[in-house]
């Protein structure tokens, strides 16, 4: 089956000027050649540490951001081929959420405004049915009819959210960018968030591209997973074979900082984590992740690796990952 979303080789580029003609001297390689697929009904969590890109991924898809090059194929529509009017009919489809509720939401409209005045600006609901669909919309996120008059300021960090995602539910999209969408949330209110997400899909067969640092919540709600590091994508796999046979060190590093009483991180004996995400700017000859990867060889550091298959749906980015059977390559 077509994927409902192709991403192919995706690049955003950022200038950094300097000078009295503001010449491009260098440029932030935010997002630096990013594929992957995802299918209706599914949910791709896209994980990595801040600063890896993974939410310039999330708005050069919507072309909020516009993508240096590479192409984004929405339901068989090449993105770039559309103009700025087409564009924004086509976004109708792909809605996003972000980290930050409150700042995303008007304070100045009421919780029935904020639901429906996209609805109502692309013509998808008459005027007379506002109230009603504002009532359905509250309700399918777990809220009440009597917060329709309400401000944003009046609610909880959960509640805003809800209305975040009731907001984009408003124009019955196919695939909504989850942006850190539970990051600011305490962890009881993000397993509720979560779990909405989750009754949302089944009911309405949404695809999810579930942007997150946190692997705790990718293992939960992710089908498939695409970890990012340096504006690439890593290793992709199904979120089973992510966790139990990870290929790349940076995948095993990420999974030892999940808690100490968790199963994986008993059997990974290598170390955690070194030093901070290089500089997006700097140009690697080999790997970019050899000066903090506990088994760089020369080798590493003077050739890229190739995205390879190490199993069927089973990508990794490494010289030393082998299609070991039991993915016991690195333990
Ligand atoms: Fe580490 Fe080499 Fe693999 Fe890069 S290619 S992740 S440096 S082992």
């Amino acid at each position: 089956m077509p994927a409902l979303l192709d991403v192919q080789e995706l690049k955003t580029h950022f200038p950094v000027r300097q000078g009295l003609w503001r010449k491009a001297v260098q440029h932030i390689r935010a997002v630096d050649g990013v594929s992957f697929t995802l299918q209706a009904g599914e949910t791709l969590g896209l994980v990595g540490e801040s600063g890896c890109g993974k939410s310039t991924v999330g708005r050069s898809i919507l072309h909020l951001t516009p993508p240096t090059s590479g192409e984004v194929i929405f339901n068989g529509t090449a993105l770039s081929a559309l103009s700025s009017t087409q564009l924004r009919e086509l976004r109708i489809q792909m809605q996003m959420i972000f980290q930050n509720p409150l700042s995303s939401l008007n304070p100045r409209l009421t919780v029935e405004e904020i639901v429906t005045s996209a609805p109502l600006y692309h013509g998808l609901i008459p005027r007379q049915q506002v109230r009603k669909e504002a009532a359905r919309l509250l309700d399918r996120v777990g809220m009440s009819v009597q917060h329709l008059q309400r401000f944003p300021h009046e609610f909880s960090g959960g509640q805003r959210q809800r209305l975040c995602i009731a907001r984009a539910l408003s124009l019955n999209p196919r695939l909504i960018i989850c942006d850190e969408a539970v990051s600011a949330l305490d962890v009881s209110i993000q397993a509720q968030i979560l779990n909405l997400l989750k009754d949302l899909q089944a009911d309405q067969h949404l695809s999810y591209l579930f942007i997150s640092h946190d692997m705790g919540v990718i293992r939960y709600i992710a089908d498939r997973v695409a970890v990012m590091y340096l504006g690439r994508v890593v290793e992709l796999a199904d979120k089973e074979t992510l966790f139990q046979h990870p290929k790349h060190p940076y995948t095993q590093a990420l999974l030892q900082a999940i808690p100490a009483d968790h199963p994986r991180r008993r059997r990974l004996k290598h170390q955690a984590l070194r030093g901070d995400v290089p500089s997006p700017t700097q140009v690697y000859a080999g790997c970019p992740f050899a000066d903090r990867c506990p088994l760089a060889t020369d080798h590493c550091r003077q050739s890229p690796p190739p995205w390879r298959e190490l199993a069927p749906g089973h990508h990794a980015r490494c010289h030393l990952a082998e299609p070991t059977p039991h993915g016991a390559t690195f333990n």
